[in-house]
């Protein structure tokens, strides 16, 4: 598994699997429960994702030991503020039936209150209950105004990012300030495998477009984390390590950029 080092020194593979709109229970048990055994060793939840339970069983269940797999969740903006991300914390471990976190995220940055949230995200990682702490949806202004009060630099931002919205101003910031990025929608939430350039590419390959487009995350060096409710699939978007794009392809990718999103702006998280 190729892994990224964060900067802290710990080190994340650099494929996830993630459970986004994946329902607890049965469908969430069975979609962990398959990633582990296609090889995947970084899980994404969140605790608005309402999964955690599963994520968890299924983890256990697995039998990998703890050290090999790398767990992320995230604060939900109703639990941001300090005393209360600690317990929103505490409730996700339990949940998860861990006792350590490797990534702990703050989910959207929540105006008025993010800066107290990672006050609580450094107590937690200096208390070592998470071996890595971050943000999601960070633009670079919410980022200089939080690095601004922070005594520990976050190592991740996880944000938007796929061939239409290849975000590169805020990837050129980030690689600038050593916080690694994570894509979210790695595969434009299922809208970029429609891409007529993409289905070509993807034929030349005798891939699949899921899989050019998850190579092209993982040449780029980002963290990735695709999510499929169906074992084919999950087990396809893994199988990405024994082919390459070439250059040439990889920048006729750059260029699909349009700037397009699915999901929502971080200026605007509140007013969805
Ligand atoms: P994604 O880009 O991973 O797309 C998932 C969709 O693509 C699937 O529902 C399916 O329709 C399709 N798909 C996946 N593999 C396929 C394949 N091999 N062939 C055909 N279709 C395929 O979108 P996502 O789930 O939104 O993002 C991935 C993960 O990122 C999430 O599960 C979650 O963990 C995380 N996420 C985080 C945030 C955040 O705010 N931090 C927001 C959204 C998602």
């Amino acid at each position: 598994m190729q892994e990224i080092l964060l900067n802290n020194g710990v080190k994340m593979p650099q494929l996830g699997f993630g459970v986004f709109k994946v329902q607890d229970g049965k469908e969430a048990y069975d979609a962990v429960t398959w990633a582990l055994k296609a090889g995947y060793r970084a899980i994404d939840t969140a605790k608005v994702y309402g999964n955690e339970e599963s994520v968890g069983r299924a983890i256990k269940d697995s039998g990998i030991a703890r050290e090999e797999l790398f767990i992320t969740t995230k604060v939900w903006n109703d639990d941001q503020g300090y005393e209360e991300t600690l317990a929103a914390f505490a409730e996700s471990l339990k949940k998860l039936q861990l006792d350590y976190l490797d990534l702990y995220l703050i989910h959207w940055p929540v105006k008025g209150k993010y800066k107290e949230t990672w006050r609580a995200l450094e107590k937690i990682y200096q208390d070592k209950q998470a071996r890595a702490i971050g943000v999601s949806n960070f633009h670079i202004h919410h980022l200089e105004d939080l690095l601004q009060d922070a005594v520990i630099v976050p190592a991740v931002d996880q944000i938007e990012l796929h061939p239409t919205l290849s975000q590169v101003p805020l990837r050129t910031w980030l690689a600038r300030h050593d916080i690694a990025v994570e894509c979210w929608g790695p595969l434009g939430q299922g809208s970029d495998l429609k891409n007529p350039e993409l289905l070509k590419i993807a034929e030349k390959y005798q891939k699949s477009v899921a899989q050019v487009i998850i190579r092209w995350h993982l040449q780029h060096g980002f963290l990735v984390i695709p999510k499929s409710s169906h074992e084919v699939r999950i087990a396809e978007n893994f199988n990405v390590f024994d082919f390459e794009l070439d250059k040439v392809d990889i920048e006729a990718i750059d260029k699909l950029n349009t700037d397009d999103r699915q999901g929502t702006n971080p200026d605007d998280y509140d007013k969805r």
